[in-house]
């Protein structure tokens, strides 16, 4: 992937439509404009001062020689004068860098800030298409690119053109012969630099993504630790990811190569036109067409320029790459989200009637497959009903599809005679529950997780949850209680405790629909008969659709549907479905449900 996307960059050029992107970046310095301008008047008056400099520098040669054509015309007041310059300059830096600062971080803030809304309110099938890590990068890699962009790059991208031209500038009215006989030089040396630069930049972005390769690898890895410890697979991991450092290392020694080509092209380039330089300036100087003053401001000035020249190339490299991060950073902002109206009070009361008419869906990422295939089902109010099916068929998707945590589906799905889409999102989502089969919690206090569910709850409200999910005793048996922390993800806790951590969760939601996905196939013996009581207390006035293996829970159901081929092919009670012997039903109870 991180491949694929090198590709892109380098398709990346500094274009009108590119520098666009980059522009509705700048939105987000108009909160601070003003100190922003300031920071810019700063900027180019610091360069202004930096660059009479070598001018007056140049003066204090010639007021030495005995020159009294000046305003000043001692050299302790040209040096006092000097040095004041520079005194200035220094002030002024200070304060462009601290305002450039306090623009940069409070806009990258903001886009932190405005992405991650949008992130977290993106529909589940974004994040089906992106990987975590890539989303990680982007708010804080990406993010961080474009403050340097605007905190340092822009700001010195001005400084070396203002230099480059009033440097050019200075130099061709004070010593035009010279300025002349530098021009028909230098150019050589600045396209032989910008091709060499070009290169490296290509190869250095190179190992960078082969580091992202990498990075993404011991990321992935210390995710699935326990997949590597169980299947002992700790060498095989180490292979993959030092056959991935290989990459590093040899796109970084092939870059290096380059670099230190160009390193010593660049001393022998730039010196021995110096020597050009100064042989001729000497010659001028020796003829008497030139003061020595002009030609040590004509040196200085040139080494500003020279300067710039090779500043100005860094830079455009920094102004691509912050082109790319801009581009990721708006992709995001470019899709579209799920948002929930601002106004909703959350009171939408809804009974619990559910009916699916021919419904037909695929997802997004895999399109060419079916999962539902006009598939209707009906749930009355109050019904306690079974979904059963192989793996795979589709009983998770009818979940998440009632609870749209996935749009686009044809057909009809209605909850009280109201399609679903006609819902606030909120509403309909605030009155499902589900407990699925993995529970993940958050990091963080037994009482957070509860209190999840309904982040109002008082204290007596998520301890009454916490008995009714047969949750107390073993909360209790913590010495810190109700405050014990769970660990990431949850990892302190078993699947049982967690299970019934959720459990309480969802009794605090006090949803009128319930869903539970296969809540009990991961559990032992002695902690199912727990959460089965904790899940009889949960199901109690609540339309219930049980995505179920175990026998026990079908039986009890009031309906049970069989899910095949993306539709109901049986529907019925125990008693009638397992009668036939020819059933699906029949044969999945024999197949997979005995207990
Ligand atoms: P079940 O819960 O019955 O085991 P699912 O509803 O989870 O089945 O999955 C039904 C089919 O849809 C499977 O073929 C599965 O591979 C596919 N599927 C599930 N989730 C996604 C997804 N997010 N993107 C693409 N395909 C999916
Ligand atoms: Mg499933």
């Amino acid at each position: 992937m991180a491949r694929e996307k090198l590709k892109d960059e380098e398709k990346r050029k500094l274009n009108s439509e590119n520098l666009k992107k980059l522009y509705s970046i700048f939105e987000y310095l108009i909160p601070y404009r003003s100190k922003f301008v300031i920071g810019l008047i700063f900027l180019v008056v610091g360069s202004f001062l930096l660059l009479a400099f070598p001018y007056v520098a140049g003066k204090l040669i010639d007021v030495a020689s005995g020159d009294s054509s000046w305003i000043l015309t001692d050299i302790n007041q040209v040096a006092i004068a000097l040095l004041g310059i520079l005194f200035l300059q220094g002030i002024i830096s200070y304060f462009r860098v601290y305002l450039f600062a306090q623009v940069s971080e409070n806009a990258m803030s903001d886009i932190r800030s405005e992405l991650y809304r949008r992130i977290i309110h993106l529909p589940i099938a974004f994040f089906d298409k992106n990987r975590t890590g890539e989303l990680m990068s982007r708010m804080t890699a990406d993010v961080s690119m474009l403050q340097t962009t605007f905190s340092t790059t822009l700001a010195e991208l001005i400084r070396q053109i203002v230099t480059l031209i009033v440097g050019l500038s200075m130099i061709f009215i004070t010593t035009p012969a010279l300025s002349l006989f530098m021009l028909a030089v230098l150019p050589v040396i600045i396209i032989a630099a910008m091709l060499f630069g070009k290169k490296i930049r290509k190869l250095s972005r190179k190992s960078q993504d082969e580091l992202a390769v990498s990075s993404t690898i011991a990321e992935e890895t210390f995710q699935s630790i326990l997949a590597v410890k169980s299947f002992t697979n700790e060498n095989f991991e180490k292979k993959r990811f030092g056959s991935a450092l290989d990459q590093v290392v040899q796109a970084a020694i092939h870059a290096a190569k380059y670099r230190a080509g160009f390193i010593s092209f660049i001393i022998f380039a730039l010196f021995g036109a110096m020597v050009a330089i100064i042989w001729y300036g000497a010659t001028l100087l020796q003829n008497g067409e030139m003061s020595m003053g002009d030609l040590i401001s004509f040196v200085l000035y040139t080494s500003f320029i020279g300067g710039s020249i090779a500043g100005l190339g860094d830079l455009f490299g920094q102004l691509q790459r912050a082109i790319g991060a801009s581009e990721r950073v708006l992709e995001i902002q470019e899709e579209a989200t799920e948002e929930y109206q601002e106004k909703f009070t959350g009171e939408t009361k809804i009974k619990g009637n559910i009916k699916f008419e021919d419904v037909t869906f695929a997802y997004e990422s895999r399109k060419d497959i079916q999962v539902l295939n006009h598939l209707s089902l009906k749930i009355e109010q109050g019904q306690k009903v079974a979904l059963v099916g192989k793996s795979g068929a589709g009983k998770t998707t009818v979940a998440q599809l009632l609870m749209r945590l996935y749009d686009g589906y044809q057909g009809s799905i209605a909850i009280d005679g109201k399609e679903i889409t006609d819902y606030e999102l909120r509403a309909l989502r605030g009155n499902i529950g589900i407990v699925p089969q993995e529970i993940i919690l958050f990091g963080g206090s037994i009482r957070e997780n509860i209190a999840y569910g309904n982040p109002e709850a008082s204290e007596e409200e998520i301890l009454a949850a916490a008995e009714k999910a047969n949750a107390l005793d073993f909360i209790n048996s913590f010495p810190e209680g109700l405050d014990t922390q769970v660990g990431e993800r949850g990892v302190k806790l078993s699947g049982g405790q967690r299970q019934r951590i959720a459990i309480a969760r969802t009794i605090l939601k006090n949803p009128a629909i319930l869903i539970l996905d296969e809540a009990t196939s991961s559990l032992d013996a002695e902690s199912e008969n727990l959460v089965q009581q904790a899940f009889h207390e949960l199901m109690k006035n609540r339309t219930t659709l049980i995505i179920a293996h175990r026998l026990a829970t079908i039986k009890s159901a009031d309906n049970i549907f069989v899910l095949e081929n993306g539709e109901i092919t049986e529907t019925g009670n125990h008693e009638k479905l397992f009668a036939n012997s020819e059933s699906t039903y029949n044969h999945l109870v024999n197949l997979q449900l005995v207990e």
